[in-house]
């Protein structure tokens, strides 16, 4: 089981940051609301997150290592309107079979918590008792140590480190209603928390995002034909010379997507010099049934049941906004 877990592996783990994503993802599943996040050089000795989720049973502790193993979609229906963040079940599966995991959990129900690690070529086992407030902790030890031209690919310490930030960061700009606290080798990198106003949701953004974006930046607003956008869009005189502010989210999940890249662009084709990249951080909300979250397994990809309508809706605002404020 060891071996087609691994297989299974290389689809989901490419790198530490792709383990933080689907921990982080499932503890949201859970609806955690505080998420404690310790990683050690890059995530490759050790990636650790502690969540204030439901947590999972002692008979499912063993089960959430197996593959297909998912508690999430039940019926077909759930599957044309995901809500959750995940759906493949087979995620930790694939983790611990390329790491030492350790999955520790306590349920409101339990009368104390349990915890499962696993080892050995077969992915053996061992659930015991262990002290924890309910919630779950994931700890993945030594990523990649028994696939050594997998780990042979990973860059410095530094460089994995920043795309694990980087998912956090997205999760962080998607879910202000979620405290988190990020360290990496033991120094703190963020202590955000959760927001409960629109003042401290741009507290974190100008945190996230830098206070310079947020002071030359307008905040969007806007509906129609069941569609919500909003957020922030930066002004022409925010000068970025890289395209490394460019955040969409579709009903929470960050996005990358053509018709949208295509509606920003053109929208800014007017106010924007040549070689000046837009900056924004957009929202967009509409009923799940109108888009289809699955298109590809990572999970950046969407498609729109009416595309056309999200595009020119999209457009016409952003067009709008920034023509009221151009010179
Ligand atoms: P999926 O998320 O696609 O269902 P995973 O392999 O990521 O599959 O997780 C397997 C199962 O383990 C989940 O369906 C869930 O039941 C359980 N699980 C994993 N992480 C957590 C968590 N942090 N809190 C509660 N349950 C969890
Ligand atoms: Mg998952």
């Amino acid at each position: 089981p060891r071996l087609a877990n691994q297989i299974a592996a290389g689809e989901v783990v490419e790198r530490p940051a792709s383990v933080v994503k689907e921990i982080l993802e499932n503890s949201l599943d859970a609806d955690a609301r505080r998420l404690d996040i310790d990683i050690e050089e890059g995530g490759i000795k050790l990636i650790r997150v502690r969540d204030n989720g439901h947590g999972i049973d002692q008979e499912d502790l063993t089960l959430a290592l197996s593959r297909h193993a998912t508690s999430k979609i039940l019926v077909l229906d759930d599957l044309e309107a995901v809500a959750t963040l995940g759906f493949r079940g087979e995620a930790l599966a694939s983790i611990a079979s390329v790491s030492r995991l350790t999955l520790s959990s306590q349920t409101e129900a339990q009368e104390h918590a349990w915890q499962v690690t696993t080892f050995g070529r077969d992915m053996e086992t061992e659930v015991s008792p262990c002290s924890h407030p309910t919630g779950t902790t994931v700890e993945v030890r030594d990523l990649f140590f028994n696939t050594p031209a997998r780990r042979k690919f990973l860059k410095t310490e530094k460089t994995e480190f920043t795309h694990i930030q980087e998912i956090i960061k997205r999760i962080a700009l998607s879910r202000y209603d979620v405290t988190i606290n990020l360290r990496h080798n033991g120094r703190q990198i963020y202590a955000l928390k959760a927001c409960s106003n629109a003042v401290e949701q741009e507290r974190r953004m100008a945190m996230l995002c830098t206070p310079e974006f947020v002071d030359q930046s307008i905040t969007i607003e806007a509906e129609a034909s069941g569609l919500r956008l909003w957020g922030w869009v930066g002004l022409p005189t925010f000068n970025r010379s890289q395209a490394d502010l460019q955040y969409f989210f579709v009903n929470g999940r960050s996005v990358r997507d053509r018709v949208v890249a295509h509606a920003v662009k053109q929208a800014y084709r007017d106010v924007l010099f040549h070689g000046r990249h837009p900056a924004y951080a957009l929202y967009l909300e509409l009923a799940p049934e109108n888009v289809d979250v699955n298109v590809h397994p990572t999970k950046h990809e969407v498609r729109f049941r009416e595309s056309r309508l999200v595009h020119d809706f999209l457009f016409s605002r952003l067009h709008r906004a920034l023509a009221d404020v151009s010179p």
